[in-house]
């Protein structure tokens, strides 16, 4: 891709506006400034300067340390530096940058006095009239602000985890297949299960690092290379996703899988443990001064500060530390310890196979018992059950259970919650049921008072079993109806009912810190893939990955039971 000197101009401005929000001598921010316009100034190419070995320092403003950094830009698309300073700041500083109204001064000055380091920050203190306290800001910038941040929030390309996932898994064989490469894992927030990912992060332990950031970069996946070295490769991908490698030595893998795991807060808390017993952490390993104490694996470099290894699940700085001084981090749930599934639809009202075709495939992922919850009758547009429909989807869900062994189909239903709190069905033939989950599908908009009491009242009827998809959110799209979710937990817990984690990519409904709420309060939940076909039982992993992230053990999960230990829970409910 030809290399405008608008381009090299570019790279030098942004290298100047990362150096002014970090507070650098403003001689030398002004030296990157006064290059960028000499760029694009310039009467020739640059780019064809560099190939022909022209002077650049005989340019106007242009010193030797520029003049190699301009070749640097010709020839590999970046900086070194500019990939350091992007190091050096939150990540989503450029975009702060790029919202009108907002130049380096004034993003610094959001970083100091409120600790602003992204988009989302940036809305919230708008949104709460915190930007017009700040010198150089007044109520008609905040609103000018406010309103371009949520714009570009709409825009903003984040991938789903499992999309995310699945490209990973791909590249990491493909690594894995270089000769040199003894191992090739995912980091970041990816490796923490994060519902959504920005970019991917893989790292690979190999003595040859060039060797291996020539292979990546020329797979036939990437399109384009943002910046690539010895050590270290960014490209995007065919289909946008970017994906950042870095090569270490083996001795260095486990530092460095510490520190590109993260999170940032996380990261931060381990170095100061270890600055408390002297050491120094970073991503080549863990030191005593000028000897290496640890760093091939994670594992030593949690000891080497008195703790115990800790799961990428809970590296948020949320606790974990904490918990793993004390010897009481939690033994988080896994996919094999779902014994079954508890909100399944069928060909009877959306779903895409029949009862008989569900089973088959619960059975090939390990389950033992599903339940079949299809829609009730308010939802006429997903073919909802009228009481004489569900009447005979129980008669033939005992049918097949005569002809199952080592397997329970549980009768169920995914009723509507009514705008009143009643449910979409008469108690009569709820009675007839092993379980009864309740869901909002509609009038989202309430006000939380009555939304919350919407729910309560539901859980007040004595066949409520499960609270499907608790907030009605959906991922990255619609932030989920008012409620007071507290409220509503201690609500089942002095009903003995549960709330379901839906393991559906685009609901992930529970939030991980919502599951954590859950545990807090004793409630177990219900991990649910609210499969519409076989193949959606897959997303139980999906589910388990986000119960994970919010500190979820087997004995929190209600559906990690055998069947016989959860029939009295449920019968519990039924009142
Ligand atoms: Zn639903
Ligand atoms: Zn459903």
């Amino acid at each position: 891709m030809p290399l405008a000197n608008a381009d090299v101009a570019a790279v030098f401005e942004e290298i100047a506006d990362l150096l002014e929000i970090q507070g650098a001598n403003p001689f030398r921010v002004r030296a990157y400034r006064n290059a960028a316009r000499t760029l694009q100034e310039l009467g020739a190419s640059v780019r064809k300067m560099v190939a022909d070995g022209a002077d650049l320092d005989a340019l106007p403003g242009i010193g030797p340390d520029l003049a190699a950094k301009i070749a640097e830009v010709v020839r590999t698309g970046t900086c070194a530096l500019l990939v350091r300073l992007h190091k050096e700041l939150p990540p989503a500083i450029g975009a702060l940058l790029a919202i009108p109204g907002l130049g380096p001064k004034r993003v610094r000055a959001l970083y100091q006095a409120l600790d602003i380091r992204s988009l989302d920050q940036l809305r919230d203190a708008a949104q709460q009239g915190r930007l017009r306290g700040v010198p150089g800001f007044g109520p008609t910038l905040e609103a000018k602000i406010l309103e371009a941040t949520a714009t570009r929030l709409a825009q903003d390309r984040r991938f789903p985890i499992a999309a995310a996932l699945a490209v990973a898994d791909d590249l990491l064989a493909f690594l894995c297949r270089i000769p040199d490469v003894q191992r090739a894992v995912a980091a970041g927030s990816l490796r923490r299960l994060r519902e959504t990912v920005g970019d991917i992060d893989l790292l690979a332990a190999a003595r040859d690092g060039a060797t291996v950031i020539e292979r990546f970069t020329r797979h036939d996946d990437v399109r384009d290379v943002l910046a690539s070295g010895d050590t270290k490769a960014s490209v995007v991908l065919r289909n946008g996703m970017q994906v950042d490698l870095r090569v270490v030595a083996p001795e260095s893998f486990g530092a460095a899988w510490v520190y590109f795991t993260g999170s940032k807060a996380h990261d931060i808390a381990l170095r100061r443990l270890g600055q408390e017993r002297g050491l120094k952490l970073n991503e080549y390993g863990v030191y005593r001064g000028e000897q290496r104490v640890a760093g091939e694996t994670e594992e030593s470099v949690y000891a080497s500060i008195g703790l115990p290894w800790i799961d990428p699940a809970l590296r948020e700085d949320r606790g974990e530390i904490e918990a793993a001084r004390a010897r009481r981090l939690p033994q988080l749930v896994g996919r094999e310890d779902l014994r079954g599934d508890l909100h399944v639809h069928t060909r009877d009202s959306d779903g895409r196979a029949s009862i008989e075709d569900m089973v088959a495939a619960a059975r090939e992922r390990g389950l033992t018992y599903l339940a079949v919850t299809d829609h009730s009758r308010r939802l006429a547009i997903a073919h909802g059950l009228d009481p004489g429909r569900l009447e005979r989807q129980i008669d033939h869900i005992d049918r097949i259970n005569a002809t199952l062994r080592g397997f329970t189909v549980l009768k169920g239903i995914e009723v509507d919650i009514l705008e009143d709190g009643t449910l979409d069905l008469p108690d009569s033939i709820l009675a007839r049921l092993d379980l009864v989950v309740g869901a909002v599908h509609h009038r989202f908009d309430l006000p939380r008072a009555k939304q919350t009491d919407r729910v309560l009242r539901a859980m007040d009827n004595r066949h409520f079993t499960i609270l499907a998809h608790p907030t009605g959110r959906l991922v990255d799209d619609r932030p989920g109806y008012d409620i007071d979710l507290l409220r509503v937990m201690r609500k089942a817990r002095q009903r003995g009912c549960f709330l379901e984690l839906n393991a559906q990519p685009t609901r992930l409904d529970l939030t991980d810190v919502a599951c954590r709420m859950a545990r807090d309060e004793g409630i177990l939940v219900a991990i649910d893939s609210d499969a519409h076909s076989g193949l959606e039982f897959d997303h139980l992993a999906l589910g388990v990955n986000q119960a994970r992230r919010g500190w979820l053990t087997a004995d929190d999960v209600l559906n990690a039971r055998p069947l016989p230990a959860l029939r009295p829970l449920l019968a519990a409910t039924m009142g």
